[in-house]
């Protein structure tokens, strides 16, 4: 966004480009950012399957919610895409370069040190020579691994998203029908956790469980390949669909890897993507996120360099809306760990406004107009109902096991 708004850029990523990444799912809402980017004919080019919406299911295998992108309206462009982020984010790194970005792959960012005409950034190359780099600002686009918030003691733990996830890549996995194929499922357990299953090409698909934190420590000492073996066998929906299924990679594990921040932008510095903050992968958000946040980033910082003012009071806006977005799909996120939520959310047949504002939610649209916004606060206090007089029929296998210490954990401060 900054080298296309003429201004130059230089870019350092410790990696080097392709290498593997987990968040494989995308939300509606990426084709925006696309756009803005100018990388649709890219993408669209790489062949990888179309997601035109997810499928939730129950364990059991016996309720199946559809959310199609398409149906509730108000989804620009609802078609997007399941990707293998190896060639996805090369694809990204070699756009940056070809729209005028310094790449510097193999460059490790050691510190930065603020001052009030610029900022020096120290980095280290692969055979560990380090230089310094002055520049005008910086965005913080490094992940979970956080420079800035480290640095500044940024990061709000999420309690109530203690969740450890297991995963690897398949083939063999059984495809849904017509132009579902390419279409997520995820798939609810009944102590709280749930599956995930992506196609990512034409061979592979994604299958990862995450599995509440508590839960897990109660389970006996296993390998990961065999703790994601047992959840398989133990959900009979995805048991089904594994039958014939093949591992081709070892299986992978992320743990505690939700968090907020306390701020997303100050004098000369912004926060993108997990960088910033990061939210527990049910609704598959975080690329969204991501690539939302560094094209507001990068507007910013055009917005900065025009005006030559790069105080935290330019960046209020930036810094609202990363916080806005965090909290809108947090709650929904959070209210998938409860028994109430999926009670409400797993009904066969739900209030069509209701479930059209939810499915908005859920292509990326978390900042709908006011109507929508009405519907979904009818849902929240529907939950909310729920929990107290029981108004629905509680739906089997979607969390019937004993309720864990974590739902009724303190709110953060971000929920304050
Ligand atoms: C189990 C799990 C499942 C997920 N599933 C999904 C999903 O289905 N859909 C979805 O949208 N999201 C999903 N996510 C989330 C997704 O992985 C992230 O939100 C997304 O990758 C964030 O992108 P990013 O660019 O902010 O960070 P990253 O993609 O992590 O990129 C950060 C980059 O910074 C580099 N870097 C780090 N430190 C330094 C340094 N000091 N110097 C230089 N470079 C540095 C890293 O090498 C890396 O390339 C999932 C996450 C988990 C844990």
């Amino acid at each position: 966004m900054i080298a296309r708004g003429g201004h130059r850029v230089v870019l350092f990523e410790r990696d080097r480009f392709p290498r593997f990444h987990i968040g494989e799912s995308l939300l509606a809402s990426v084709n925006d950012a696309f756009d803005a980017l100018g990388v649709q004919d890219q993408i669209r080019a790489m062949g990888f399957p179309q997601k035109w919406g997810a499928t939730f299911g129950t364990g059991d295998g016996r309720v199946e919610l559809y959310a199609g992108f398409a149906e509730p309206g108000g989804v620009p462009q609802p078609q997007t895409w399941q990707v293998e982020r190896a060639r996805f984010d090369e694809m990204l790194l070699d756009h940056a370069a070809s729209c005028g970005v310094d790449v510097f792959q193999g460059y490790r960012v050691l510190d930065t040190t603020f001052e009030p005409d610029g900022v020096s950034i120290e980095v280290s190359e692969e055979l560990g020579n380090r230089k310094v780099t002055r520049v005008k600002a910086v965005v913080d686009a490094s992940g979970r691994w956080g420079l800035l918030a480290r640095k500044f003691n940024l990061r709000v733990d999420e309690p109530r998203l203690a969740n450890i996830g297991f995963f690897a890549h398949y083939s063999g996995v059984p495809r849904q029908e017509g132009k579902r194929a390419g279409d997520i499922r995820v798939v609810a357990r009944d102590d709280l956790g749930w599956f995930w299953v992506i196609p990512i090409s034409d061979e592979l698909t994604s299958v990862g469980v995450v599995l509440r934190r508590e839960v897990f420590d109660a389970w006996p000492q296993m390998t990961h390949e065999q703790v994601l073996q047992r959840a398989i066998d133990e959900t009979p929906a995805v048991a089904r669909l594994m039958r014939g299924a093949r591992r081709e990679w070892p299986v992978r594990v992320e743990r505690d890897f939700s968090y907020g921040s306390k701020r997303y932008a100050g004098d000369r510095w912004l926060l993108a993507g997990d960088a910033g903050s990061f939210l527990d992968p049910v609704f598959s958000t975080g690329v969204a996120i991501a690539l939302e946040s560094g094209v507001e980033a990068g507007r910013a910082i055009c917005d900065a360099i025009k005006r030559d003012q790069f105080g935290v009071e330019r960046f209020q806006h930036f810094s609202r809306r990363q916080r806005n977005r965090y909290k809108a799909f947090r709650r929904f996120v959070v209210g998938f760990y409860s028994r109430n939520f999926r009670d409400l959310f797993f009904q066969p047949d739900p209030p069509k406004g209701m479930f059209n504002a939810i499915v908005r939610l859920l292509a990326g649209y978390w900042d709908p107009p006011l109507g929508s916004r009405i519907l979904l606060e009818a849902f929240y206090a529907s939950v909310w109902t729920q929990k107290r007089f029981q108004i629905a029929e509680p739906v089997p296998g979607v969390g019937s096991a004993p309720r864990p210490a974590s739902e009724t954990a303190p709110e953060t401060p971000l929920e304050a």
